[in-house]
């Protein structure tokens, strides 16, 4: 709990975001959220801070995003705040901040509301996967009254939001939305099971929906490559690492940010990220700026890696060229 409650608002932060809400008529918060969820209106729901506020804020939440919680602690701060009317003025409500309080509030006072069970329309639909796509869809068709199995090939359900770490996304979190997307309807998850051959399962469903990510992870394609440790098994399973010494991560974004603070938290004496970014440029929200500078991470921008250095099966050092942005030169006759 004190995890959580580490990354959760304060009472009187929370207050202080609603009552910088100017509830815009035009609702521009809404259009920034890919998911058609609207700030406005949780944020006008909730702002008495009376039981039934956050019950029928979080229900409004829930209703259009069925990952509510995990979204309040993982959306990144271009999509309804970069379009939030004070953005220029004071900077945006910290929209996301307010949706993991109040799902988490929902959650202390009784639970998130339920919705009504849908009446089965006798169909029936396979998933496979149940990361954030495949769980959202099983809540959309499920809600319509489709019969929903959703296929897992790893023990536990949740897929890509696994490897989010925890200290950035508790588990409680994840844990609390996937068993608030079961009671939407008729939905069933079997874990521990691959599927190799999805159009196989046609057979037996009138639709499959294939959920799968994207696992195989982007190598840069320079020598010694095979020493690194790909993003996805480090994250997987960090504990089954142990680094003492110091360890570089290649990238700029969020995952490389994840595997960097990981690392350090983890032990690492120190970390240095290296990225074609300047640290400015990098595609991070502030609270991911804010986990580097909390935990000393280095940053080294406008940087290539040409190559792992290794001998005798060890990691020497890394062999680094600076790069600079390339523009096209303009003349007077362009402007
Ligand atoms: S744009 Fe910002 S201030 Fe306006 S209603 Fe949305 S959250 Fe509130
Ligand atoms: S926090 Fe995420 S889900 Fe919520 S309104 Fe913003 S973009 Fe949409």
């Amino acid at each position: 709990m004190a995890e959580l409650s580490k990354k959760i608002l304060t009472e009187m932060q929370f207050k202080n975001e609603v009552l910088k809400c100017e509830y815009c008529e035009e609702r521009p918060c809404k259009d920034g959220c890919p998911a058609g969820c609207s700030p406005f209106d949780f944020i006008m729901a909730s702002r008495l801070m009376e039981k039934q506020d956050f019950l029928r804020a979080a229900a409004i939440i829930m209703k259009n995003n069925p990952l509510g919680g995990i979204c309040g602690f993982v959306c990144p701060d271009r999509h309804c705040m970069a379009k939030c009317s004070r953005r220029d003025f004071d900077g945006s409500v910290k929209i996301p901040e307010v949706q993991a309080y109040i799902i988490q509030k929902a959650k202390e006072l009784g639970g998130i509301p339920e919705f009504l069970k849908p009446r089965s329309n006798g169909k029936k639909v396979a998933i496979v996967g149940s990361g954030p796509a495949g769980l959202s869809c099983a809540a959309f068709l499920a809600q319509k009254g489709f019969k929903v199995k959703i296929y897992e090939e790893k023990k536990k359900p949740g897929g890509a939001l696994n490897l989010i770490p925890d200290f950035r996304l508790p588990r409680r979190v994840i844990e609390g939305d996937i068993e608030f997307v079961k009671t939407l309807g008729d939905i069933e998850i079997e874990t521990g099971k691959k599927i190799d051959r999805a159009f196989e399962l046609l057979e037996e469903y009138d639709a499959v929906v294939v959920a799968v990510g994207l696992w195989q992870p982007v190598l840069p394609g320079i020598k010694g490559e095979e020493k690194a440790i790909t993003m996805v098994d480090y994250l997987s399973n960090p504990k089954k690492y142990k680094f003492t010494g110091k360890v570089a991560v290649i990238g700029g974004g969020a995952t490389a940010v994840d595997c960097a603070v990981t690392a350090k938290k983890r032990g690492a004496k120190s970390v240095e990220m290296f990225a074609l970014e300047t640290l400015a440029e990098m595609p991070l929200t502030e609270k991911e700026k804010q986990e580097l500078f909390e935990n000393g991470i280095e940053v080294s921008g406008r940087t290539t890696v040409l190559s792992i250095n290794v001998k005798k099966g060890k990691i020497l050092n890394l062999k680094t060229a600076k790069v600079k942005l390339v523009g096209k030169k303009f003349s007077l006759k362009d402007i």
